[in-house]
């Protein structure tokens, strides 16, 4: 225990009289205040993040934006075990038509090809139970729409099987690999992947996001996002470094902090790094 005499306890009483002292703590209260406001509004992405990838058809989303998690699947923010599939499946040009695999492996051959192509952002990421997807069928030219919104049972990709080396694919024999491939369920690689999501979600204690008062983020930010990351090819504002390689480094900072105005000249293009620093409470 600590004995404060009388006079040491006056001066610390006149020390917290102290005019300038007054305005810190002022000030460290209104920081306070913005933090877990930013913090809520981080919340309230992720959480809608959550709901369109748990959808039926998934996240509208680049897949140069994901990342491989450490056992290499696909990642992007808090979400591992991600699925990537094409909504858009065209028509042969002689007139054929197979369903397009889905994807588990960041690095499968095929994401790695349509990467390098460019043409990327035609597959969409979901993370679903059910083995069903909702896709559109296109003539051969995609000029027209065949037949939309069809629910479609897809396979898994082989690639991807032998990328992640699923259930030792790719060491066993042909038979057995045939075997692994034909019984794939969502059930057993997800794991507990999913739930634990959805846990997540329910522990962030936002009532009802899509009636939430702050409806903060513009329905086409990720679209908004993506458009002004590009304008600024990649690159950080603050310290300069490209991420042209690594999209999901780079993030758009609202300068005034109130994501409901994402006009251009309220954005600004941050590597994790920089941004971090203005909002040092994340990662
Ligand atoms: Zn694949
Ligand atoms: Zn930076
Ligand atoms: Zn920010």
């Amino acid at each position: 225990m600590i004995f404060l005499k009388q006079e040491v306890l006056m001066k610390l009483i006149n020390f917290l009289e102290f005019e300038p002292l007054k305005d810190i703590m002022e000030k460290m209260k209104i920081d306070k205040d913005e933090e877990i406001e930013i913090e809520r509004i981080e919340k309230i992405k992720i959480a809608r993040i959550w709901k369109e990838l748990s959808s039926l058809s998934g996240l509208d989303i680049d897949i140069n934006e994901t990342d491989s998690s450490e056992k290499g699947y696909i990642k992007y923010k808090e979400f591992d075990k991600l699925v990537a599939y094409i909504r858009d499946q065209k028509y042969n040009k002689d007139g054929t038509f197979f369903l397009r695999k889905f994807h588990i492996a960041y690095n499968c051959q095929i994401l790695s090809d349509a990467r390098k192509e460019g043409n990327a952002s035609r597959f969409k990421i979901v993370q679903n139970k059910s083995p069903e997807f909702l896709i559109n069928i296109l003539s051969n030219d995609a000029q027209k729409i065949i037949k939309s919104n069809v629910k479609a049972k897809l396979d898994v990709c082989k690639y991807c099987l032998s990328t992640i080396n699923y259930k030792n694919y790719s060491r066993v024999g042909k038979n057995e690999r045939e075997k692994i491939w034909e019984n794939f369920s969502f059930e057993e690689f997800l794991g507990t992947e999913f739930d634990k999501n959805e846990e997540l979600i329910k522990s962030y204690n936002l009532d009802d996001i899509e009636n939430d008062k702050i409806r903060l983020y513009p329905e086409n930010w990720n679209e908004i996002s993506h458009n002004y990351r590009n304008s600024k090819k990649w690159v950080c504002e603050e310290c300069g470094k490209d991420c042209s390689k690594n999209k999901s480094e780079l993030e758009v900072h609202h300068i005034d902090h109130d994501p409901s105005n994402s006009e251009f000249y309220n954005l600004k293009a941050l590597c994790r790094t920089c941004h971090s620093k203005i909002h040092p409470h994340m990662e």
